[in-house]
């Protein structure tokens, strides 16, 4: 009698993640119980956790395989539409993507806008996004606001993308945890086309292979699974940690009147110390549940030996010693046109810039500080 035998590795794909589903090793991308094969649409294990008990068991992909799928674009006929986020604009920016691109067109898209205060000119952020994209030397065919969640500028995204992809394929690309899979839902229920759910995360590197969604053209819209950006502060952090300094609403910004010789702690992850310059206001855009605290910078250093990981947390406890060590980045605020101080996955700090100031920003090292033209 012939045995029967049971495929181990399939050629389906989970429609969470994009992997090739297998029932072998638990551990590896991919795995579901046998018992689940036959259910339609399927979905790996992981991304089942994800979706019902927000329970992440990580898996990476590793940078030669994410270049190899980012380097086929260019031999694509294709629109290519870069998700970036745009309050974490440094630590969401994927390098390197004019050389993979070839001669495509590309959609530049700044998400999560509904993070952003009120009241503040859309059409400036939107002004500021093809600015820094120029700057990194890439040029959009154009750039849109939107807001996956919130489903705000998906209308008008959807209008630019199928005027712009004429009879092309899509390719989404962007760093992990920019709303890549939240963005492709919305687009996906936009479309009307499917039931299909993409497993979305606070955690970074949830989409793992590529995944095809067929448009009703016959072309397909293309899911690129997100590359680690290792500037992020999140990749430092427990997945507590993460939630806590990862806005979930509208950003509140915080207005701080400094003297110089006075510091300013977020959490116990950024230490902000104004070394000189005149009295003048501080306005800090971070997550609203992230614990400011100021004090004399002639007591920062005590401050943080006695509290770091509790008054200084997040990192919170323990968490601490999983923290790269800090280290200084001395920085002049010219006077002039208002400024922002970005400390990546954090958030940033503007000045108006009335006066000059010397700050000294003290952070896990690895993490991206930088300085731009004021967004707001
Ligand atoms: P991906 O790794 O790029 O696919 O990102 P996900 O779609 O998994 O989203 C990462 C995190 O960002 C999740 O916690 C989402 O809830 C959140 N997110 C996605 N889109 C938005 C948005 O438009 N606004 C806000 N506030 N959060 C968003």
């Amino acid at each position: 009698m012939e045995e029967q035998v049971v495929a181990e590795s399939t050629d389906r794909q989970c429609v969470g993640c994009g992997v090739q589903i297998q029932t072998e090793d638990k551990g590896k991308p991919g795995y579901v119980p046998r018992s689940a094969l036959e259910r339609d649409p399927i979905i790996c294990q992981r991304c089942f956790r994800i979706k019902h008990y927000n329970e992440v068991a990580p898996v990476s992909m590793d940078d030669d395989d994410f270049l190899r799928i980012l380097n086929g674009i260019g031999a694509t006929d294709s629109l290519v539409v870069m998700v970036v986020d745009i309050f974490d604009f440094q630590g969401s920016w994927l390098r390197g993507l004019p050389r993979f691109v070839g001669s495509n067109p590309i959609l530049l898209v700044g998400n999560k806008v509904d993070l952003l205060p009120r009241n503040i000119n859309l059409n400036r952020v939107r002004n500021w996004l093809q600015h820094e994209a120029k700057e990194r030397g890439l040029r959009p065919a154009d750039a849109l606001l939107v807001s996956a969640e919130k489903g705000i500028g998906i209308d008008e995204l959807l209008i630019r993308m199928g005027e712009l992809r004429g009879l092309r394929d899509v390719y989404i690309v962007g760093v992990t945890n920019v709303g890549k899979s939240t963005l492709i839902n919305r687009i996906i229920h936009d479309y009307g086309a499917s039931e299909l759910d993409i497993t979305t995360s606070p955690f970074p590197g949830t989409t793992l292979d590529k995944i095809e969604i067929p448009l009703e053209d016959g072309r397909v819209l293309v899911d690129t699974p997100g590359i680690i950006n290792r500037d992020q502060i999140g990749h430092m952090l427990t997945p507590g940690d993460l939630r806590l300094i990862t806005p979930s609403a509208r950003v509140n910004p915080k207005v701080y009147q400094l003297n110089d010789g006075q510091t300013l702690f977020l959490g116990g992850l950024a230490r902000i110390d104004y070394v000189r310059g005149d009295h003048q206001p501080f306005i800090v855009y971070v997550s609203n549940r992230l614990k400011i605290h100021r004090t004399k910078l002639a007591n920062a250093d005590q401050l943080m030996a006695k509290h770091h990981g509790e008054l200084l947390a997040p990192p919170s406890g323990d968490a601490r010693s999983d923290l790269p060590p800090f280290s200084r980045h001395a920085l002049k605020v010219e006077a002039g046109e208002p400024r922002d101080i970005v400390i990546s996955g954090l958030g940033w700090i503007s000045l108006t810039g009335k006066e000059a100031a010397y700050l000294e920003v003290h952070v896990p090292r690895g993490v991206h500080v930088g300085i731009r033209k004021a967004l707001i």
